[in-house]
């Protein structure tokens, strides 16, 4: 399956047919996503037309919104001839294992530099799940539980690099936090081809909205531009998950303007578009107060979600995002407005491999977050 499957099908490429040629891509995942209605979730919030894109499904081996930029990365790395990825995260990081698990089915070497960040039962899991898949995993710049010192954190990436170019001759293929570079902000330009062609396919309405969980922007920034790009009114609501330094407006603008030159020195038939404050739409009131640390309604969110459609939400990215959603359904704002969730999370167990593993066998630095105690909002949601 997975060799018809290939570059052939993506919806930006039979639109742009020149990118095909020029971008960088392995197939990975499953496309397109299917997308669903949840009549149940709208009526007990009073939308008539709510869906959800189901990108949670989105690969065999790992789901949720990594594998459609890692298609793009992870492609440029086999063409550039890498032996080895390096990537960057929190410990509890989606991305840094979706990127182990594909790396290694690429016959990649995988290495994972990760920061502290509080302490959630899905980290453990990410954590074996990494080292499952082969992934050099190290904690660096931990002063604390809570606390990251940023020299220490480059000072170990150096260090670790030129390690990698003494041993092996050359440096790993770096991809940065999220997968959000501009080749992988191109994954979510092809997403919203797809969502058109499943629009022409009468599979759903065009969405006057989508709510979609924001961390490090590059889906955000590519559904943006690629919903220009494929002449759908769609609106994006993104859910700032992380610090606003992070995520902005003028960060927001930056990366949408960066791909859409990248695309457009590429293929010159793909436009330049202009795009304005107006066009972006960042919800700061979900956040909480840090990243990973989950919210009372983040969580309401995700139970109210597992009640209605038996779809699991987390309490770092897709509560908080669905939160939003709420926010504006009691509000009143999306009154028979037709309503898209994308679910960006990660539905695909782990091989049982995984759960088998003693956390032992994971580098020392961290096994504290085996031995302490998750957040106390992880611990109530327990089953
Ligand atoms: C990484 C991640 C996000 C954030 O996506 P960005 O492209 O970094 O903004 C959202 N949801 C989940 C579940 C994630 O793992």
């Amino acid at each position: 399956m997975t060799a018809e499957r290939g570059s052939q099908t993506l919806p930006l490429f039979e639109r742009y047919p020149v990118l095909r040629e020029k971008l960088p891509h392995v197939s990975l995942g499953e496309f397109p996503t299917p997308i669903e209605e949840l009549k149940r979730l709208g009526n007990q919030l009073g939308i008539d037309h709510l869906y959800i894109k189901r990108d949670d499904l989105s690969g065999e081996l790992y789901g949720g919104n990594k594998p459609r930029k890692l298609e793009f990365t992870l492609g440029d790395a086999v063409r550039s001839g890498a032996k080895e990825v390096m990537t960057f995260g929190a410990v509890g990081s989606n991305h840094a294992v979706a990127t182990a698990v594909y790396a290694q089915q690429l016959g990649l070497k995988s290495i994972s530099m990760l920061v502290p960040q509080p302490n959630a039962r899905y980290v453990r899991h990410n954590l074996l799940a990494g080292h499952c898949a082969g992934a050099e995993l190290h904690l660096c710049g931990a002063v604390s539980e809570s606390m990251v010192n940023k020299p220490l954190v480059y000072l170990a990436t150096v260090c670790r690099l030129l390690h990698c170019r003494l041993k092996n001759g050359r440096f790993p293929y770096l991809i940065p936090p999220g997968g959000s570079s501009l080749l992988g902000a191109i994954g979510f330009v092809n997403a919203a081809f797809e969502l058109r062609d499943q629009i022409a396919s009468g599979e759903t309405p065009e969405p006057d909205c989508i709510y979609v969980a924001c961390g490090t922007m590059g889906t955000t920034a590519g559904l943006l531009l690629g919903l220009r790009a494929a002449k759908l009114n769609t609106r994006v609501v993104s859910v700032r998950v992380t610090s606003e330094r992070f995520v902005n407006t003028g960060s927001m603008l930056k990366l949408v303007s960066k791909v859409n030159s990248l695309i457009h020195s590429l293929d010159a038939s793909f436009p330049v578009f202009d795009f304005s404050a107006a066009d972006i739409d960042i919800r700061h009131n979900n956040f909480g107060e840090r990243y990973a640390l989950f919210t009372e309604e983040a969580v309401e969110a995700a139970s109210l979600m597992s009640e209605c459609q038996g779809i699991g939400l987390d309490g770092t990215y897709t509560g908080k995002a669905l939160a939003a959603l709420i926010d504006d359904a009691r509000n009143r704002v999306l009154r028979g407005k037709k309503v898209l969730f994308w679910n960006t999370l990660n539905s695909k167990k782990p091989p049982a491999s995984t759960s088998d593993l003693d956390y032992r066998n994971l580098p020392r630095c961290f096994h504290r977050y085996f031995r302490q105690e998750v957040q106390p909002l992880d611990r109530d949601s327990e089953k």
